[in-house]
């Protein structure tokens, strides 16, 4: 079946051949680890995982190389370091690990290589020496710039304007600049920046500019034109735009033929919970839902469409879940027939990643299962077990999933009851810390006539 993907560059819908059936390539450019993930930054490897998983399934696992970069280099991360006293290296590799952990508990499967860009700069600077050499880019007063007017179709990935363009590249002021969209490749370090984010170069010692990290590393462990090149909406301009200037300019062939963005997701205020409202971060909401649950919120909307993050989406998608696993369990003795993923289930996926339509596929089988008869259930099974590995669902054994709420309600009634049995003892320190501990996991509870109650609010 053939995979269909919509072209950032060419702003339509087209069949997708790789260059290598082989050695299929799929780049997407990753974190800057200085602090815990926003949940707004697991849209791109969900969504971008669930193409992983589609082209290995097409093209078999060992032909598919995805790489996704860490961004262990950046101003942030130096500010960071200062602020917190912890040297760059360690930080970095707590929240890499950390980053890990979360997009690990999502189902995320680790891409092939995870280029870190400290590990590429003498990469970036044959880069960059060679956009010099070619008359791309100019030493300038604070580092070397690529001069923007000589690359006759910079901006046709983002089709800006030139005034956008400049607005663009305003945060890069130099003094240096010749013209006011340049911007930054190599940047000269400043005397109080620390001698680990500094390295030698033919400029003088300093850093990478950001754009350039992802070009060096995709040539490295990729290519110089690789097939997928994959991230947010808003790495568009200036960021995929700029690093296509860089490498096209450098290698003079195309960085990457489909260009891939998703959408991003919206944290309306006024349509969160107070309680979901300041829980933000990844890790932080692992304590609230299981990870399936919110990988299967994050799927709920195509990919390139904005997603409302609310609490009554994720409340929907465990409900989701619970029906599938449900479905499961009631045919837990059936061994499962060799059926490969179901046909609507493909060819949802393969219309541009459509995993709202293989969520409702999905969510049919679990009724049909409902309503056959048990000489029906192996091929059903199957298809689930099928689809599931396809999203990266159904991940758990069935009973485990239900003894898991179970659980957790019985911790949960447990608390409550201490907490009226601290009350009666007049110790309301202890009672008001157990009500704030439950209301911290987003548990709400009731007192009444009869006794006290919970919610999940
Ligand atoms: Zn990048």
């Amino acid at each position: 079946m053939d995979i269909r993907l919509h072209n950032t560059l060419t702003r339509e819908k087209q069949a997708f051949s790789p260059q290598n059936p082989l050695r299929v390539t799929m780049y997407v450019c990753g974190p800057t680890v200085y602090s815990y993930a926003h949940i707004g930054n697991a849209r791109p490897p969900v969504a971008f995982d669930v193409l992983f998983r589609l082209l290995r399934l097409k093209y078999g696992a060992e032909h598919v190389v995805y790489a996704a970069n860490i961004t262990d280099v950046d101003d942030k991360i130096i500010a960071a370091s200062a602020a917190t006293g912890q040297p760059i290296a360690e930080l970095t590799a707590h929240f890499e690990r950390k980053y890990r952990e979360d997009i690990g508990a999502l189902g995320v499967i680790e891409p092939n290589v995870r280029p870190h860009a400290t590990e590429h700069i003498q990469g970036m600077i044959e880069i960059i020496s060679e956009l010099v050499a070619k008359g791309h880019a100019y030493a300038g007063q604070h580092g070397v710039l690529f001069h923007v007017p000589s690359m006759a179709d910079y901006g046709k990935l983002s089709g800006r304007n030139r005034d956008e363009m400049v607005a663009g590249a305003r945060v890069e002021v130099d003094a240096g600049k010749r013209d006011p969209a340049d911007f930054a490749l190599w940047k000269a370090a400043k005397p109080a920046e620390p001698k680990e984010a500094r390295w030698d170069s033919p400029w003088g010692e300093g850093r990478p500019g950001w754009h350039i990290e992802c070009s060096a590393m995709a040539k490295a462990v990729l290519g110089e034109t690789i097939d997928i090149h994959a991230g947010g909406l808003d790495l568009i301009f200036p960021h995929h735009e700029n690093e296509i200037a860089q490498s096209e300019c450098a290698h003079g062939k195309p960085m990457a033929r489909y260009w891939l963005h998703n959408g991003f997701l919206s944290m309306d205020a006024e349509k969160m919970s107070k309680s979901l409202g300041n829980v933000k971060l990844i890790h932080d909401l692992l304590k609230l839902y299981s990870g399936e649950t919110m990988r299967l919120a994050l799927m709920s909307a195509h990919y390139r469409q904005p997603l409302d993050w609310t609490e009554a989406l994720l409340t929907q998608s465990k409900a989701t879940l619970d029906r599938l696993y449900n479905a499961l369990r009631r045919m837990k003795d059936v061994e499962p027939a060799d059926t490969g993923a179901p046909q609507g289930v493909l060819s949802a996926l393969c219309d541009d990643l459509n995993t709202p339509l293989a969520l409702a596929e999905l969510s049919a089988l679990a009724s049909e299962a409902n309503k056959s008869g048990v000489q029906d259930w192996p091929q059903i099974k199957g298809q689930m077990l099928a689809a599931g590995a396809l999203l990266g669902l159904l991940q758990h054994d069935p009973d485990d999933w239900a003894r898991g709420d179970a659980a957790d309600a019985r911790r949960i009634d447990a608390a409550v009851a201490a907490r009226m049995a601290a009350r009666k003892a007049k110790d309301f320190a202890e009672a008001d810390r157990i009500r704030k501990e439950l209301a911290a996991e987003g548990i709400e509870i009731m007192d009444g006539a009869h006794g006290s109650t919970w919610r999940r609010l």
